[in-house]
């Protein structure tokens, strides 16, 4: 058996960024994807383009459009329309390609990635964790990196993220064409969707279009939305493919290592309980794991223990008022349609968010001390 320093489950965002630094730091590292190399995510692509300060190279292969506006709805009319602030702060990938060009720069750093190679198995083995496929080829290595998305079941396993998992039921199709949609523009649509909202997002020369809910167990009626906010947008919305998938949100600060594991991305639940951005924070806690891993091995650190606390105080706690927000919001949302997204400093505080320029804890102290003047 061939042992590695680490073995990372999932060539997505999350994996292929720890993949890449991991590597960079002169380290053995094996990648494990159960997919073949080009199909579909189901995702909008909508990333802050802040994101670039974390790689030494250019993330824009990916990018097919920059964001400069953003439209909200209120069922199809009553629009707000936000300028983004700063030259590019929000991109839109193509998610495919942002993948592949992550896992290429980790190949070139001389990571190894075995695909498709479906892990089935995962264990302790004294010092050593063990993985294996359906075809019984195991591999084992010092460490390893869970990164293999909202369907893992190893972090209930192995005890890492939140005990009880939230989920968003999402609804996602890729059109050709661009519709009516306008050059720069990104639309959400809030009212048609009961407990969330849709979104449009426009690609080179096609649009990702994609409903999400975020409250309760009920997914959307995604035909019937679809058929009332595809002809808005300029589209038929007879014979369109849709994909439904559970996307795991925040639920709460819950450990996310143990010894000589991490989990990363959408298996450690970061992605955002009120927009799900999953971007972000799946290349936020891929670098940071990275980076934690590099200090254990050169033995900084004695356990993982920092990564936990990182990812606490850069995304989770952000996260939390994200969390409360959104209960509130998708409770009520005409109410906060009115009063959140049409206040005139509101769309240009969400575009901050978008751009990664903003959190959500920062938007909860403005309100609080606006409720604090407002009762003096
Ligand atoms: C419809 C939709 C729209 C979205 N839109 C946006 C958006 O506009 N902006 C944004 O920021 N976020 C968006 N998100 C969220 C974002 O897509 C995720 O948060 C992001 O993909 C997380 O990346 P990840 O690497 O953690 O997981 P993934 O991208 O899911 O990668 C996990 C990888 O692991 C592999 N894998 C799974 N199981 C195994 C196994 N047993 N063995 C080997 N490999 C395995 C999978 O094939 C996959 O390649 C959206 C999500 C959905 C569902």
């Amino acid at each position: 058996m061939n042992n590695k320093d680490v073995l990372i489950i999932g060539a997505g965002a999350a994996g292929a960024a720890a993949a890449f630094h991991l590597a960079k730091a002169g380290h053995k590292v094996t990648i494990l994807e159960q997919k073949e190399q080009g199909l579909i995510k189901p995702c909008g692509g909508g990333m802050a383009s802040s994101v670039q300060e974390w790689f030494p190279f250019d993330l824009k292969p990916a990018v097919e459009e920059i964001i400069k506006k953003v439209e909200f709805n209120w069922c199809l009319s009553d629009p707000v329309i936000a300028e983004l602030p700063g030259t590019s702060p929000f991109w839109i990938v193509r998610r495919e390609i942002l993948d592949e060009l992550l896992i290429s720069k980790a190949l070139e750093e001389g990571a190894e990635l075995l695909r498709p190679f479906r892990v089935e198995t995962l264990q302790k083995s004294d010092s050593h964790w063990q993985v294996s496929n359906c075809e019984g080829i195991q591999l084992e290595a010092t460490a390893v990196v869970i990164a293999d998305g909202s369907n893992s079941p190893w972090p209930q396993i192995f005890h890492l993220g939140p005990r009880s998992q939230h989920h968003a039921h999402t609804t996602s199709v890729r059109l050709k064409g661009r519709g009516n949609l306008k050059e720069g523009t990104a639309r959400f649509e809030f009212g048609l969707v009961n407990h969330g909202f849709a979104w449009a997002f426009p690609l080179k020369d096609e649009v990702n279009i994609g409903i999400g809910t975020f409250l309760g167990n009920q997914a959307a009626d995604s035909k019937k939305i679809l058929n009332q906010f595809l002809p808005n947008l300029g589209f038929d919305p007879n014979e369109v493919n849709h994909h439904d998938s559970l996307l795991r949100v925040w639920n709460g600060h819950h450990s996310l290592h143990g010894q000589g594991i991490l989990v990363v991305g959408d298996a450690a639940s970061l992605c955002d309980p009120f927009l799900a951005e999953g971007l972000r924070p799946a290349l936020m806690s891929g670098c940071e794991a990275a980076q934690c891993l590099n200090s254990w091995f050169k033995e900084d650190i004695e356990n993982l223990s920092s990564y936990t606390k990182i990812m606490k105080k850069r995304w989770g706690e952000s996260m939390a008022w994200g969390r409360n927000i959104s209960q509130v919001f998708y409770r009520f949302p005409k109410v906060g349609y009115q009063l959140g997204i049409k206040r005139p400093t509101a769309p240009q505080r969400i575009a901050q968010i978008l751009s990664g320029q903003m959190s959500y804890r920062d938007i909860a102290q403005r309100v609080i001390k606006r409720l604090l003047f407002a009762n003096r």
